[in-house]
C-alpha cells in the first residue's frame, strides 16, 4: 500500500479546498480504515470551503474535510471483528465520548463531548478515512452507493421526520433544500395526510414537486402559508412542522401556521439570534423540539428500513462529479441550482 492518498484539504484559513497528496492516516486499535467510494457534499462543506465566521471558529487548518460517505472496510484496527474487509459501509460522522452522563444511558446523540468528522478532526473526502468501529454502519444489500454516500443527510431528515407522528396529519416544511425534500418524501412514505413546503428557490420547489408529486411547494413571497391553507382546505393549522430552513422568516411563518397543539421539529441552523412571536408558541401550546444529527443507531436503522421498503430518494441527487473536479460541486452547491451532489473518489 502507497504512504500517500488524494484528499480535499482545508490548507489555510482562507476560502477554497486544496485537492491534494497526504499521508495515509494510521488505524489505531478499535478504528476501521474505510477505502473510500462516493461522499455527497453538504451544506457544512460549503461553509467551510467559503471559510464563513463558523467555520474560522470551529475549524483547525490544514484539515481534510467531508463528512457523508460510503466505502469499504480496508483495515480493522486491533481488536475489531464486527466487521470484514471489503464490507460496504457508511458511517455516523458524531464520535462520542461514551462517558458522559447521556452517553452512558444511550442517548449517544446528545452526548456532551462530541466531535465531528470533517469538521474538528480528518474527513472522508479522501482516499482513506479512519474511524471508530463503533461508527460504521454496514450498508443494506439493494441501497445504491449514491443514497449510501448522502446517508449522514437522509439520516437528518428521517430524525426530523419521525421525531412526531406524522401518519394522517398535515405537515409543512421550510426549506426545500435536499433535507427538506428528504424529509417531504420520508412524510409521504410515512402516511401523512397533506403535505406543503416552502422556498424562495424555483429550481428546488420544483425538485420537492417532482419528488413528491402529490404536495403543495411554494414560494411565501407570491403566497402567504395563509393562502396556502385555504388551497389546501384547511381550517385549522399544520399538525406537524418540520424548520429546515434555518432562515427566521421560514420559522416564524411556520410558528404562525401551527395548529394548537402543533409539533415542530427545527433543524435548520440559524445563523444568530432569531425573533418570533412567543404569543404563538405559548398560547397555541406548541411543542418545539431541537434535533441534532441522527439518534445512534435507532434512525440509522430506520433509515435503512424504509430505504428496503419503498422509500425512493434518488430523485434529490441531482449531480455528479469526479472529486478531482470537486470545484465544480461546490459552484453548483454555491448556484443552489442542486439537490444533493456526489463525489466519486474510486
Ligand atoms: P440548504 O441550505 O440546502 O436548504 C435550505 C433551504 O431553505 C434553501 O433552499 C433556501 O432557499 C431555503 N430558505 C431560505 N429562507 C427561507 C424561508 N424564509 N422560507 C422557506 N425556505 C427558505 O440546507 P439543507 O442541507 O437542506 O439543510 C437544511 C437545514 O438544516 C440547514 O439550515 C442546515 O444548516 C441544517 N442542518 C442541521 C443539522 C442538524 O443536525 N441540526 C444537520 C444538517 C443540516
Ligand atoms: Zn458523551
Amino acid at each position: 500500500m502507497a504512504n500517500t492518498m488524494m484528499a480535499l484539504v482545508k490548507t489555510e484559513a482562507k476560502p477554497g479546498l486544496t485537492y491534494k497528496e497526504v499521508p495515509i492516516p494510521k488505524v489505531g486499535p478499535g478504528q476501521i480504515m474505510i477505502k473510500i467510494l462516493k461522499t455527497a457534499i453538504c451544506g457544512t462543506d460549503l461553509h467551510i470551503y467559503k471559510w464563513d465566521e463558523w467555520s474560522a471558529r470551529t475549524v483547525k487548518t490544514p484539515q481534510i474535510i467531508g463528512h457523508e460517505f460510503v466505502g469499504e472496510v480496508y483495515k480493522l484496527g486491533e481488536g475489531v471483528e464486527s466487521f470484514e474487509i471489503g464490507e460496504i459501509v457508511s458511517g455516523e460522522g458524531h464520535i462520542i465520548c461514551n462517558r458522559c452522563r447521556n452517553c452512558l444511558a444511550g442517548r449517544r446523540h446528545l452526548c456532551m463531548n462530541t466531535t465531528g468528522v470533517g469538521v474538528n478532526r480528518d474527513g472522508c473526502f479522501a482516499e482513506y478515512l479512519v474511524i471508530p468501529a463503533e461508527n460504521v454502519v454496514r450498508v443494506a444489500k439493494g441501497i445504491s452507493l449514491d443514497v449510501a454516500a448522502m446517508f449522514d443527510a437522509l439520516g437528518n431528515a428521517v430524525h426530523s421526520a419521525l421525531k412526531f407522528d406524522v401518519t394522517g396529519e398535515d405537515i409543512l416544511i421550510t426549506g426545500a433544500g435536499p433535507i427538506g425534500i428528504m424529509s417531504a418524501i420520508i412524510s409521504r412514505h410515512c402516511g401523512a395526510k397533506k403535505i406543503a413546503i416552502t422556498d424562495f428557490n424555483e429550481y428546488r420547489l420544483n425538485l420537492a414537486k417532482k419528488a413528491v408529486p402529490d404536495i403543495w411547494a411554494v414560494d411565501p413571497r407570491d403566497m402567504p402559508l395563509s393562502e396556502l391553507m385555504k388551497e389546501m382546505n384547511m381550517t385549522e393549522g399544520f399538525d406537524v412542522g418540520l424548520e429546515m430552513s434555518g432562515a427566521e422568516r421560514g420559522f416564524a411563518d411556520m410558528v404562525e401556521s401551527m395548529n394548537n397543539g402543533g409539533r415542530i421539529a427545527l433543524l435548520g441552523i440559524h445563523s444568530g439570534p432569531t425573533v418570533i412571536n412567543w404569543d404563538h408558541v405559548v398560547f397555541k401550546g406548541l411543542n418545539i423540539m431541537g434535533i441534532y444529527g441522527r439518534e445512534m443507531f435507532e434512525t440509522w436503522y430506520k433509515m435503512m428500513a424504509m430505504l428496503q421498503t419503498g422509500l425512493d430518494v434518488d430523485g434529490v441527487i441531482t449531480h455528479r462529479f469526479d472529486a478531482k473536479d470537486f470545484e465544480k460541486g461546490f459552484e453548483v452547491m454555491k448556484s443552489g441550482e442542486s439537490g444533493k451532489v456526489i463525489l466519486t473518489w474510486a
